[in-house]
């Protein structure tokens, strides 16, 4: 017999780690992975997982159309699918961060108790601060409108034309090469690129509109 809990498991494995019951509210995260996290994203208001306890996990996703892609691929863990894994950028003001991550539901016998959701990083970048990572609100609402992919997290300047297949999406650091500020406002959303890897088969929706 093994004696430990299992919230020792999720202390101990590797990513960021967390559980929410089965309609999204966060009943447990990993103390590993959170505290690394937390350290390398310069975002110390994190820091304390308790805080995160008991909320749900879609106050948390930005985006109309990024929220129903996750509704629908927890709708197809609901369904019986095994597992399903995704790439992801979690990107830090100096980490350009690829990660994989990966939703399994967790049963007892056939009933669906939640998600275990397993972030872990697949590569790492350093590169000089890039504030656009800090998620600021000072600047209000005067300052221009950016759109960033959750996904890939690319931007894209043209807030107007960014669901145009041909509208230009730049990593940060283009974007900054190109005089790019960091005096902006974000709006998430997923690029054309994406949408079509990923989330065209989540939702069957239209590309999002700005
Ligand atoms: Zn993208």
């Amino acid at each position: 017999m093994i004696n430990l809990t299992a919230q020792n498991v999720m202390d101990s494995v590797a990513g960021v780690t967390y559980a929410t019951d089965p309609t999204g509210t966060i009943i447990s995260i990993g103390a590993r992975g959170w505290r690394l996290f937390a350290a390398e994203s310069a975002t110390p208001e994190i820091a304390e997982r308790e805080h995160f306890i008991g909320r749900n996990l879609f106050e948390f996703i930005a985006g109309d159309d990024v929220r129903a892609g996750y509704e629908r691929l927890l709708d197809r863990v609901r369904s019986g699918e095994p597992q399903i894994a995704l790439p992801c950028r979690c990107d830090a003001p100096s980490m350009a961060r690829e990660m994989r991550l990966t939703i399994t539901p967790l049963r007892r016998g056939r009933a669906l108790h939640g998600f275990l959701f397993q972030s872990l990083t697949l590569a790492e970048h350093p590169r000089p601060p890039l504030n656009l990572f800090t998620f600021t609100t000072e600047f209000g609402e005067t300052v221009p409108l950016l759109g960033m992919c959750s996904l890939c997290e690319r931007v894209c300047v043209d807030v107007d034309r960014c669901s145009d297949v041909h509208a230009a999406w730049l990593d940060a650091e283009r974007y900054y090469a190109n005089g790019g500020s960091s005096q902006v406002r974000i709006s998430h959303t997923v690029c054309p690129l994406c949408f079509r890897r990923w989330v065209e088969g989540w939702t069957g929706a239209p590309p999002p509109v700005f």
